[in-house]
């Protein structure tokens, strides 16, 4: 059941409604730090990832987990002559679900609220009602007036970020739980959860969990972090649709929330190692953890990763989400748990010997 106290409620809560849009991932950075300091070594690399380090009863295979801490959302294009603000997106929106959205706006002098406003659809042209339309047209009000301005009272400039708001909730249902940004929270918050797991557990291997940076605009904290790492094997913690809702359609197996743990067979930046999969889905199958198979047209921090060092063998493992890439989404307890009983389960079970198979 889900009380006040479930460490799991407190952790995601805490994650979620963290702002830290593409680069401005610092409060993220900070809870993933403050979760893992007394258990793991804590370091950085310079484009601000965060990593954890866990040695087990051996240096080598060194192990990469990450989850990228960064979630979407829009930054200052520009503040117009009435005091509204124009602005761009970071990671992908469509307009459908920007429009009338509650955001806040982080200048240097503070956090305002405001709401993506747009021409009323009373003086819309009938045949523009009927399109989606573009961000460039639309603008955030939080609440300038010819006689109050947003530059001067709330210093706000271009560049400053914009997060929506999306508190979170748990739902009806006590295993769901909604709010913004699991895209990728919810794997920040595993990850959290494994690393606290490897510390206490007996491994030969170096485990390094990795709080990723700038993943929604092209997977650039897995590039620098990976050269600070060098690591031997690599697994990405990261989000896919669940596809339980009405208009999307599923196969046989899986893509529901609650069906377990997802593991990647391919996305647009890689394809996983085969062996390595196979490894997986056998760990996955002797320890009886909910799992299935699926694809996604989308790339993950893996692809800036397998492809270094002369390759490195990597795979994904998601937690399905209703609602990605909008302002709030739907995750499963169960998935959560199924997530992390499986990186656990790997890890245990690989060794220097068991790494150097996947590459032979
Ligand atoms: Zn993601």
């Amino acid at each position: 059941m889900t009380t006040a106290s479930d460490p799991l409620v407190e952790l995601l809560r805490s994650l979620v409604n963290t702002f830290g849009i593409s680069g401005h991932e610092s409060r993220v950075a900070t809870i993933f730090e403050d979760n893992l300091k007394n258990l793991c070594e804590i370091s950085a690399d310079k484009l601000g990832c965060s990593i954890a380090r866990s040695q087990g009863s051996s240096n080598t295979p060194k192990i990469m987990v990450t989850a990228h801490m960064d979630e979407i959302g829009f930054f200052v294009k520009e503040v117009t002559k009435e005091g509204f603000i124009k602005f761009l997106p970071i990671g992908g929106w469509w307009g459908h679900i920007a429009l009338g959205m509650e955001v806040v706006v982080y200048s240097r002098f503070g956090e305002f609220p405001g709401i993506v406003g747009s021409t009323p659809p009373h003086i819309l042209e009938p045949d523009k009602r009927k399109n989606v339309i573009p961000l460039n047209e639309m603008y955030i009000d939080v609440g300038g007036t010819y006689d109050f301005d947003i530059i001067e009272k709330m210093g706000i400039r271009p560049g400053d970020p914009i997060v929506p708001v999306g508190e979170f909730k748990t739902m009806g249902n006590p295993n769901l739980f909604m709010g913004k940004a699991w895209d990728d929270r919810v794997g920040v918050a595993e990850l959290i959860q494994i690393m606290r797991k490897v510390a206490k557990i007996a491994h030969s291997s170096t485990v390094f969990g990795v709080g990723t940076v700038q993943e929604e605009v092209g997977l650039r904290g897995a590039r620098s972090s990976v050269f600070q790492i060098k690591p031997d094997i690599a697994f990405a913690l990261d989000v896919t649709i669940a596809k339980d809702t009405p208009g999307t359609t599923r196969g046989a197996v899986g893509d529901r929330l609650g069906d377990g743990a997802a593991v990647l067979v391919y996305d647009s930046t890689m394809i996983p190692n085969q062996k390595l999969l196979e490894f997986v889905v056998k760990v996955a199958e002797e320890e009886d953890i909910p799992f299935y198979l699926t694809s996604l047209t989308g790339g993950y921090d893996t692809g800036n990763i397998h492809m270094e060092f002369g390759g490195i063998p990597s795979i994904v493992i998601a937690t399905p989400a209703r609602y990605i890439h909008s302002n709030t989404g739907i995750v499963h307890r169960k998935d959560i748990e199924s997530v992390v009983r499986l990186l656990v389960s790997v890890i245990e079970r690989l060794n220097r010997k068991q790494v150097r198979m996947f590459s032979k």
